[in-house]
């Protein structure tokens, strides 16, 4: 065995047991390279205008396609599974539901503070090294990369599904300009006949393995930002008043996730036992309350007072 094969594996087995060490779950370690294969179906999903207006997505096509671009001097792609599934959720009674992921601090403070953890221990273990650090960041290709990394397949409902935990996960990556010995890309496709997810969501946003974004729920309550949300979903957002779970939710892989130890994740005492009465009279104080630091500020006082209000018109819940 080279020395240098030994050198690479070694380089990337640190990084793994740092990763583990700072509360990811899993990681992942991919050769920088252009995805090639993504090219033709970002530029469809984009043409056919499925990124509804999150317009920052036609932006730096090739950035998106390749790390290198993004960040020169590129050679490795870390990719991290950060897990969120929380202990509680709302009861099958509660009059809204807020998305799991949103329920605590925003995750892009609390996963890009791991990351920064971690590239400090990597740097004093490994040596000095060129990086940037994304969570859920537009110019990366997040899924495609955790997939090559091995950490799972892109399931029918678009989530990265890892075949031990399911999909709640937040997903992160470092690109370091360093060589590392690389995983295997996960090959095989765990879906099988299994169509769920498709047949649960509300909206018919999915088809297998794609979705309209400007017709998910996830969409409509978080990133648009029209003061009406469309007469056709009247009657299709069940109880969702920040993103939504169903295709997660329904997933059977997910049966195997476990409840995250991040206490940063823990939502607001009342978060989940508000009554309807206290959702439909949410003052902007309150809302400040209940959502300081919180990835919910997204959407503004003012969008979840719509997203609030709709659901109250339709006589959903509230
Ligand atoms: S998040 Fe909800 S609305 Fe969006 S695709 Fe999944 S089930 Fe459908
Ligand atoms: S619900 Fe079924 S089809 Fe959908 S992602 Fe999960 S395993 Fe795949």
């Amino acid at each position: 065995m080279s020395s240098r094969y030994e050198l690479l594996h070694h380089r990337s087995r640190t990084i793994k047991q740092i990763a583990k060490q700072n509360g990811f779950a899993f990681a992942g370690i991919a050769k920088a390279r252009r995805l090639d294969e993504h090219e033709k179906s970002l530029k469809s999903y984009l043409e056919q205008q499925h990124h509804g207006q999150m317009h920052y997505m036609e932006n730096h096509f090739e950035k998106r396609l390749d790390p290198r671009v993004l960040h020169p001097g590129t050679k490795s792609v870390i990719s991290l599974l950060y897990n969120y599934y929380p202990e509680s959720f709302y009861e099958s009674e509660a009059p809204v539901k807020i998305t799991r992921y949103a329920l605590g601090k925003d995750y892009h403070f609390v996963v890009k503070n791991r990351m920064r953890e971690m590239v400090k221990e990597m740097q004093q273990q490994l040596g000095e090294f060129s990086y940037r650090v994304f969570v859920d960041s537009a110019p990366v290709l997040e899924r495609a990369w955790a997939r090559e990394a091995g950490l799972g397949w892109i399931g029918k409902n678009t989530m990265l599904i890892n075949p031990k935990q399911g999909s709640f996960f937040f997903l992160a990556e470092i690109l370091a300009d360093m060589e590392l010995a690389y995983d295997k890309p996960m090959q095989k496709d765990f879906c099988g006949n299994c169509r769920r997810c498709i047949d649960a969501c509300p909206t018919d946003a999915l088809k297998p393995y794609k979705i309209d974004a400007s017709r998910c729920i996830s969409y409509l309550t978080i990133e648009n930002k029209n003061e009406q949300i469309p007469e056709e979903f009247r009657e299709q957002y069940q109880k969702w008043i920040f993103g939504c779970d169903i295709c997660q939710e329904v997933c059977p892989w997910n049966r195997f996730s476990i409840t995250h130890q991040e206490p940063e994740f823990e939502p607001h005492e009342k978060l989940l036992s508000l009554s309807k009465q206290q959702w439909q009279e949410l003052t902007r104080e309150e809302y400040q309350q209940l959502f300081k630091k919180s990835t919910v500020k997204r959407a503004k006082f003012e969008g979840l007072k719509r997203n609030i209000h709709f659901l109250n018109e339709n006589n959903q819940s509230l």
